[in-house]
């Protein structure tokens, strides 16, 4: 693999490999693009088998902020970092706080999170070297577990769907089935049950399901029948890749709308299928940003009001998708990244106007 020919093949801005050899920390940070403000994105720590392996994901991940952050509506931009190791061997304080320098050394062009294999308190030490971290514990004046300001914006964007499929966006008296009732299926079931719908729902563990059934009076299915029941929408909770060749020809909703990354196998193709299927899905990134609604309004000082305010507006967003899909005649995850792309465009060409600076040699030097 030649190193430029990946970075360039996607437009990333800039890959930073980070090595120390005290706690041998071996990570990498993509900036995809900070058109619209400096590149927010978690770092997720795993035991890539290659360094190749790790470029690739991290690449990949970097991109898919950058399309999330300009489709909700945020003044950032997209970026993320890998850790090659094993998140579950012990945590080391000198590993995360040199990547913490490493973060530093970017000077805010990216803004770092936890993400899978990494939690609070290892993002407590990087925030030790840098204050480039967010999602930081709520007893230090973080914004803490992310779940329910997602599970808020989840909702919201199940009601816009809906609207655009039934006209109305009441969900009372719908039958939602949740694959997955962790922490974001778990306050969305919530959400669902005082809104009056009738749930499903299917969970590894047999205490998620025995508290949904307590609480929310939901009927429990096996892991794999989810995707048989009859049903008005599924909310994916759980896993990536749920829409694939097995389960879209099992599917009888007319809605899925669910937090989990990721639901298409095969973006292109099970997009379409679930098109032709006459099923309306909601893209993913559009539906499950109010985590990162959540994590973003730390940087101005957090306030959960205000972040599940904010994630109600998935609702409006989830509605320009629907219209531009419509007008364009096309899938609506590419409706996503449309309305992503062209808000990054738009911006871009704004922030390209000249505006001096207070410094009145700056100007004569051409810098603004
Ligand atoms: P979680 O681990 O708390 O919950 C996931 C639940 O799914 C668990 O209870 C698990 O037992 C269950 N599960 C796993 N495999 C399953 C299967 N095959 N069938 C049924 N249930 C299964 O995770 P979470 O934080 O609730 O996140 C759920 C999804 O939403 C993930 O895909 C995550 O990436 C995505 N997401 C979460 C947030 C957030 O704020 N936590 C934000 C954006 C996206």
């Amino acid at each position: 693999m030649d190193i430029f020919e990946a970075v360039a093949s996607k437009n990333h801005e800039q890959v930073t490999f980070c090595y120390d050899e005290v706690s041998g920390l071996k990570a990498i940070i993509a900036i995809h693009d900070t058109t619209l403000g400096p590149a927010l994105g978690g770092t997720r720590m795993w035991p890539y088998k290659s360094t190749e392996d790790a470029l690739t994901d991290v690449l990949r991940l970097a991109r898919g902020m950058t399309f999330k952050s300009a489709a909700a509506g945020l003044n950032l931009g997209g970026g993320k970092a890998v850790i090659i190791g094993d998140p579950k061997k012990p945590r080391s304080e000198t590993l995360f706080r040199a990547f913490g320098r490493f973060v530093e050394g970017l000077g805010g062009r990216y803004i770092t999170a936890e993400d899978s294999g990494t939690d609070v308190r290892c993002m407590e030490w990087v925030r030790m070297e840098t204050n480039w971290v967010t999602g930081i514990s709520r007893a230090l004046g973080g914004s803490g577990d992310p779940s329910p300001v997602t599970a808020q914006g989840t909702f919201a964007g199940m009601q816009a769907c809906a609207k655009e499929r039934w006209g109305d966006d009441a969900l009372d008296g719908k039958h939602v089935t949740i694959q997955g009732v962790g922490a974001v299926g778990y306050h969305l079931a919530k959400l669902l049950h005082r809104a009056g719908a009738k749930l499903t729902v299917c969970d590894l563990y047999d205490e998620n399901l025995r508290r949904a059934v307590a609480e929310f009076n939901a009927e429990v299915v096996d892991t794999d029948a989810i995707f048989d029941v009859e049903a008005d929408i599924f909310a994916p909770c759980a896993l990536g890749a749920v829409v694939n060749d097995d389960t879209l020809p099992r599917l009888k909703v007319e809605i899925v709308a669910g937090s989990a990354n990721n639901q298409l196998h095969d973006e292109r193709r099970h997009g379409r299928g679930l098109l032709e299927k006459g099923i309306l899905y909601a893209p993913d990134y559009v539906i499950n940003a109010g985590g990162l609604i959540n994590v973003a309004n730390e940087l101005e000082g957090y306030n959960q009001e205000r972040a599940l305010k904010q994630a109600n507006g998935i609702y409006d967003i989830m509605t320009r998708v629907f219209e531009i899909a419509k007008r364009e005649d096309i899938p609506t995850h590419k409706a996503a990244d449309n309305l992503a792309l062209r808000r990054i465009a738009e911006i871009g060409k704004v922030k390209s106007f000249f505006t001096p600076p207070s410094d009145r040699t700056r100007v004569l030097r051409g810098v603004s």
